[in-house]
């Protein structure tokens, strides 16, 4: 695949843009290669600047569960930018979009919208300890909350220890109060709330989708509940990925627990820049200007972007089966993929949650960050690299989620197993 003025691109736009990109991972940095540059994208499909088509499994890292181009997002957003771009007063279109995602989620009774997921999970991580009047946080290793302060804690570092910050530029007393627990042990939150009394919160990903996908066990966030309950801490589920992915109604509906507040980004705004955060009545009240824990944006509730949110909120609510269907399709994916690797000796992990899917090169299950650590970071840059020359777009990192939408039809995805069989053999040729 000819991919010259791609490479060009990259070389050109890393004079001007620090590593050429506007966030880090697209870089390809942990594949090796340079990124492609996208010209434009069509239902399931991408196209690079040469020209070149491929099947797009990133789908702007989660939002696009319509794919491309969807033709009601698309007419939404015409139609919002004709009465104007931007107020900074009410509008009706927040009104729709709060009701919709209130009637979604059971335990969301009011809702803030803000214009990204980092901004959600830093306002509700304030709003938590506004409410309680407490400093620690939990987080745990593996999961990400977007790139504020408290929350950039070393991913990997001991459980249930004090955090460290894990970017220059974080002062460590930013990161004192962000205690450290692994996914899935329950013993390592334990600890926490035995070495602090002052816990306000525990922050989780209830289907992570950033060390690569891996659901937390039910058992698991039953007993996180108790766990908050029994010591006044609240709950929060960060469905930034997971929200309108992995199910509709949240993870809440799949595991019967109820958090305290969630955050929500990615398909709530249907491609637009939106975040969102929302919870318990009585908790949302501490929010300003109800409230005093201050919260503010000045695009916040963004008609434009409140008019793509809604356009594919309601889309979803219209065709509620459409979880279902593409879950099948994304476990025809994986489970096709898989035998394909065992064809040729090579064991795949996988894992599927609504329109999320997963695949970890490694002989043991992954349940937390150690355990997709452990996998084979070099087969996975050569299957990422064959993939793509064969014309199928995959995240250029072992540790993120796959994407299915809508306009990935059934062909693609018989397209995909068939190049993955040949990506495998090549690999395991040594070519
Ligand atoms: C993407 C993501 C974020 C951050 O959202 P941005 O819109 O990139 O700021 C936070 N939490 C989770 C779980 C995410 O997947």
């Amino acid at each position: 695949m000819n991919t010259e003025a791609s490479k060009k691109a990259f070389s050109e736009v890393q004079n001007f843009i620090p590593g050429g990109v506007n966030s880090p991972v697209r870089a390809f940095k942990s594949v090796g290669g340079t990124p492609l540059f996208i010209a434009e994208g069509e239902g399931g499909y991408l196209k690079d600047i040469d020209g070149n088509k491929y099947v797009d499994f990133v789908q702007s890292w989660g939002p696009l569960i319509f794919g491309h181009r969807d033709e009601t997002i698309e007419q939404a957003v015409i139609d919002a930018v004709k009465h104007g771009l931007s107020f900074g007063a009410p509008t009706l279109a927040e009104t729709e979009l709060a009701k919709l995602v209130i009637e979604f989620f059971d335990s969301v009774e009011k809702v803030r919208f803000v214009s990204s997921g980092t901004e959600a999970v830093m306002s509700t991580i304030r709003l938590a300890r506004g409410f309680t009047g407490r400093d620690d946080i939990v987080k745990f290793t593996g999961c990400y909350h977007g790139h504020s302060d408290a929350l950039l804690v070393e991913a990997g570092s001991g459980a249930a220890t004090f955090g460290s910050p894990s970017s220059p530029g974080v002062p460590a007393d930013f990161t004192k109060h962000t205690l450290l627990a692994e996914y899935n042990n329950i013993e390592s939150v334990k600890k926490c709330f035995v070495d602090s009394k002052d816990i306000a919160c525990v922050i989780i990903e209830p289907i992570a989708g950033n060390m690569g996908l891996v659901p937390a066990d039910k058992e698991f966030l039953h007993q996180l509940r108790e766990l908050c309950d029994e010591n006044g801490a609240l709950l929060i589920f960060d469905e930034v990925m997971s929200g309108f992915r992995a199910t509709l109604n949240g993870a809440e509906s799949l595991v019967g627990v109820k958090p305290d507040l969630v955050t929500l980004g990615k398909v709530i705004g249907g491609g637009m820049p939106v975040g969102a955060f929302g919870g318990r009545r009585e908790v949302m009240a501490k929010l300003s200007p109800e409230g005093p824990v201050y919260q503010a944006g000045t695009l916040s509730g963004n008609p434009v972007a409140m008019a793509a949110g809604y356009a594919a909120l309601s889309k979803l609510k219209q065709n509620p089966r459409v979880i279902a269907v593409l879950e099948e399709r994304a476990k025809t994916l994986v489970s096709g993929m898989q035998a394909a690797a065992k064809e040729q000796g090579i064991t795949m992990q996988t894992d599927v949650r609504g329109s999320m899917f997963g695949f970890f090169f490694n002989d043991k299950e992954v349940k937390n960050f150690n355990n997709a650590a452990s996998s084979d970071a070099e087969l996975f840059a050569k299957f990422h690299a064959g993939m793509l020359d064969e014309g199928f777009y995959f995240a250029c990192s072992l540790y993120e989620t796959g994407f299915i939408s809508t306009a990935t039809t059934d062909e693609m995805v018989q397209e995909t197993i068939e190049a993955s069989k040949r990506v495998f053999k090549a690999i395991k040729d040594g070519k």
